[in-house]
């Protein structure tokens, strides 16, 4: 349930970035190698924001496409999954460019409600 661990550290980030303000949606850039499973992200993400400035805040999740250098001939191959091996060569030696990495990318915050005294 490692959903939950991720669910803990996007909360922790967004809320710094939040600085008291409500969050309507959090976007969150998941590299393909995590093997995060969305709808599990979601739900944990869910509990842990109970009682934070992300309560009821929608979570969107990114897929981002693995992608590595092969050390052998040197071409970048788009990884799809296990084994990670080059679409030139099919060399198994990849250095992982992309894929790897899990990160709050924006914060939605929500708008103050506005007063007007025009009209009505
Ligand atoms: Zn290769």
């Amino acid at each position: 349930m490692h959903e939950l661990s991720i669910a803990e550290s996007v909360v922790r980030v967004a809320t710094c970035h939040a600085r008291g303000r409500p969050v309507a949606k959090v976007a969150v850039k998941a590299g393909h190698l995590r093997q995060i499973v969305p709808s599990a992200l979601e739900f944990a993400f869910e509990l842990v924001a109970v009682g934070t400035e992300l309560e009821g805040a929608e979570l969107e999740i990114e897929d981002v496409p693995a992608a590595g250098i092969c050390r052998a001939c040197g071409i970048e191959s788009e990884l799809d999954g296990f084994p990670l091996s080059c679409r030139s060569c099919g060399g198994l030696d990849i250095e992982v460019t992309r894929g790897e990495e899990l990160l709050v990318d924006s914060l939605e915050i929500e708008e103050e409600p506005v007063l007007t005294t025009r009209g009505a």
